[in-house]
């Protein structure tokens, strides 16, 4: 699950941490003690520094014996909710199929690539050694222009909205590789987003859909909350005298989605049914491994600085590249074999 900019920001505010205050030392090595946070905690239970340094219950990710997403390649069942522009689709589209290496070194993305981003979420395995595929495809679409289940959804009601999805038969049901992935447009109002969520992922139920399939939803915070979800394009009001990012497509709606599709793909993929990969010790709130690196996107983040990115021409921020010249900025993912968090675009 992604949760929202400030709450995070927040917290560091009240412990009176710097922000964005890193020497340049700090940025020499992956392998540090990792600082982040997570910020699913209430502040209250934060409030000795020893915890923000990372605590060991916390770091400790571990596996609790379920499936990964492991079949090849990984089928990507996407339902566009609401009125969407198609160059807004192409957009993330092209982010979803930049996942997958390209089939020939010439039609590769130079690096920092959205591949060698999900290289990491790949390193993840199941009891029998399978990896998390690194192949990805958009398998199907649906429009649901006409907005049937409303312009408020619940978090049971986009269930609802796979199940009309899947009985209309645009969509099979994919047990095997299948991801459903419900992207809501900027006027669709949502259960907890841009107070408590910005995505979120888990598995439709028997009694709504008739099967148990893993999703994701994502919300465009672009009218609704941008400095919440769309941060760091968009900056919270009491964060006074920082300066927004200029967003690599131009776009912080869409631009910030793309950031928590990235986040909530990783940890549906290491954590579909949600008993594989997360730390902590209750299953209810699982820290998953795009949690562990929320708003950190280059070497030397965390603590609410963004660590280094690489800026275009035109002053846009980016820290990957995709297909067809396009550029993103993606948070990093834990990686389990350096146990820090990490990015194609790290810094040696
Ligand atoms: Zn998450």
């Amino acid at each position: 699950m992604l949760s929202p900019a400030p709450l995070f920001l927040s917290v560091l505010l009240l412990l009176g941490l710097p922000i964005g205050l890193h020497s340049a030392r700090q940025f020499q090595t992956l392998n540090m003690k990792p600082q982040y946070f997570n910020p699913k905690l209430p502040p209250p239970q934060l409030t000795a520094s020893k915890r923000y340094e990372g605590s060991s219950d916390l770091v400790h990710l571990r596996y609790h014996m379920g499936p990964v997403l492991s079949s090849t390649p990984i089928n990507i069942y996407l339902i566009w909710y609401g009125r969407w522009s198609a160059s807004d689709q192409l957009l993330i589209k092209d982010f979803l199929l930049s996942i997958s290496p390209a089939h020939t070194r010439r039609a590769s993305p130079p690096s920092p690539s959205v591949s060698e981003w999900w290289r990491t979420v790949s390193l993840y395995t199941d009891q029998t050694g399978a990896n998390v595929s690194r192949s990805v495809v958009i398998a199907r679409e649906h429009h649901d222009s006409a907005y049937s289940h409303g312009t408020h959804l619940t978090r049971l009601t986009i269930q609802d909205v796979i199940a009309s999805a899947v009985r209309s038969a645009p969509f099979q049901v994919d047990h095997k590789n299948g991801i459903y992935l419900v992207l809501t447009s900027e006027d669709v109002t949502v259960q907890d987003f841009c107070r408590a969520v910005c995505g979120f992922h888990y598995f439709t139920f028997p009694s709504k859909v008739g099967h148990t399939l893993p999703y994701a939803w994502v919300g465009n915070s672009g009218k609704q909350c941008p400095e919440v979800c769309a941060y760091p394009f968009a900056i919270p009001s009491y964060m006074a005298g920082s300066q927004p990012l200029s967003p690599p497509n131009g776009a912080a709606g869409v631009d910030g989605m793309i950031s928590v599709i990235g986040h909530e793909l990783a940890e549906l993929s290491t954590n579909p049914l949600v008993n594989a990969w997360y730390a902590g010790e209750d299953p209810t709130a699982p820290t998953e491994i795009g949690d562990l690196c929320e708003g950190l996107y280059g070497t030397g983040g965390g603590g609410g600085y963004t660590g280094q990115l690489i800026r275009d021409g035109a002053g846009r921020s980016f820290n990957m590249n995709g297909r067809r010249g396009r550029r993103f900025l993606v948070q990093w993912v834990w990686s389990p074999i350096l146990k820090a968090c990490a990015g194609p675009n790290a810094i040696d």
